[in-house]
């Protein structure tokens, strides 16, 4: 009989070697084996766990999404483009301080001020930064610190290691900032039976995630900047501004623009693979307000989408105590995020099966899954 591979082997031929790993640190800071250099995850020891909880929790392998839809959302929210949506608003900050450093509206910011306020967490993991441009997952824990590490860097943050951190040292109650794949790993942890998992997974209270077309590999996009003569650490926020074909980098010193194509040229090669564009698997998603219209209309608000119950009851709380105003979002406005979110699903399916060589095998997801089925035959 076949000698059974480790977990941790298991990761390394089917993740990190296959060139799918995101770098969301779901496999790191549970043993001392795996650990993250700049934005990669490396394998520092070998193990030969056979259950091993890297391997469970990386939302790059196989896992039953059925079942972790089913357990996390009411059924008839669920749509094959984006996830289960209670409801789709146009949102942002009411306090126009948070406004002038976040991204966007400001909503993702606001909602975790009035959760630390309401004591509905103890502490928030936000991303922050170092001065050679690496992110990592922070605690924030009043709101100074929260409005510190507003804005977006378009490079991986690794808030799955920083949760994994935060509940080893049994924290408290927690609200946590992901991209869909971050969401993804946090939430294939409530799939795991076992009391002491469910001890710790119980303390996340709350994710709130971000949509996300796709991060830069960071010695790629280094690389760039240095060619452009930007310093990395004068880098303040990124954006990509509606209608424009740029990447727009704020810096101490000013604005700079760098064209798309070159920006894309440093993604990372997992998201090349990604099927999920909103975050599927949070209470509450949040991404740039954008879609054919009045750019004024849109320009310093947010797309929100309400998920699960406790997402619904956190805006309903926003909105009554007027930290948050929340608008009807046009038909075409969501008719359009679930156009680019099923284009999203269908290039990542079709990278898939290039890489598989089969429509059969889906490598971490299940070609028998009834969403899978749906997209890939619209
Ligand atoms: C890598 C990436 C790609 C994105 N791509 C898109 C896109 O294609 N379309 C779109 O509409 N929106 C995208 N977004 C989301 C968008 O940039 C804003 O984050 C979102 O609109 C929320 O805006 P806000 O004003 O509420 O944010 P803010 O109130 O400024 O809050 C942003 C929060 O995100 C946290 N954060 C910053 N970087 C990261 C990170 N890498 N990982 C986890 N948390 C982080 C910050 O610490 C802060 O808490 C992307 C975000 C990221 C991080
Ligand atoms: S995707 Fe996340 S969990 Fe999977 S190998 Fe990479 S860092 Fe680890
Ligand atoms: S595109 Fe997908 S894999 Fe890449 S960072 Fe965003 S959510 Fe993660």
């Amino acid at each position: 009989m076949a000698k059974r591979l480790s977990s941790q082997k298991l990761l390394k031929n089917n993740v990190l070697d296959a060139q799918l790993c995101t770098g969301c640190g779901a496999c790191v800071g549970l043993c001392p084996y795996q650990t993250i250099y700049h934005d990669r995850t490396v394998q520092l020891h070998y193990c030969d766990l056979l259950e091993g909880k890297c391997y469970a929790y990386c939302p790059r392998t196989p896992a039953d999404l059925e079942k972790l839809r089913q357990l996390l959302f009411d059924i008839p929210d669920l749509t094959m483009e984006i996830g289960a949506v209670k409801a789709y608003y146009l949102s942002r900050a009411a306090d126009p301080e948070i406004r002038a450093v976040a991204q966007h509206g400001g909503t993702v910011t606001a909602l975790l001020e009035l959760a630390l306020a309401e004591g509905l967490i103890d502490a928030a993991l936000v991303s922050s930064g170092t001065d050679q441009y690496l992110r990592y997952g922070t605690l924030a824990a009043d709101k100074n610190s929260l409005r510190e590490s507003a804005g977006v860097k378009f490079i991986v943050s690794p808030m799955a290691a920083a949760f994994n951190q935060f509940v080893h040292e049994n924290r408290g109650r927690v609200g946590v900032v992901a991209t869909p794949c971050q969401a993804l790993a946090l939430a294939k942890r409530k799939l795991n039976n076992d009391r002491d998992e469910a001890l710790k997974i119980n303390q996340l209270q709350l994710v709130i995630g971000l949509y996300c077309g796709w991060t830069m590999s960071a010695e790629k996009f280094s690389a760039l900047l240095a060619r452009k003569g930007i310093k990395a650490d004068e880098i303040k926020r990124m954006d990509i501004p509606a209608g424009k074909n740029t990447l727009e980098i704020c810096t101490r010193r000013g604005v700079e623009e760098i064209p798309l194509d070159e920006a894309q040229a440093c993604i990372r090669d997992a998201c090349h693979y990604c099927t999920d564009s909103t975050a599927e698997y949070a209470d509450i998603s949040v991404g740039a307000a954008r879609f054919a219209g009045a750019a004024d209309e849109q320009s310093g608000w947010n797309q929100l989408i309400i998920r699960s119950g406790r997402g619904r009851d956190l805006i309903d709380l926003a909105v009554k105590r007027g930290v948050l105003e929340i608008r009807e979002a046009p038909a075409e406005s969501l008719h359009e995020l679930k156009a680019a979110a099923v284009e999203k699903k269908k290039n990542a399916l079709k990278n898939i099966i290039r890489k598989s060589g089969s429509a059969k095998r889906l490598l971490y997801l299940d070609s028998g899954d009834t969403m899978i089925k749906k997209i890939l035959g619209a």
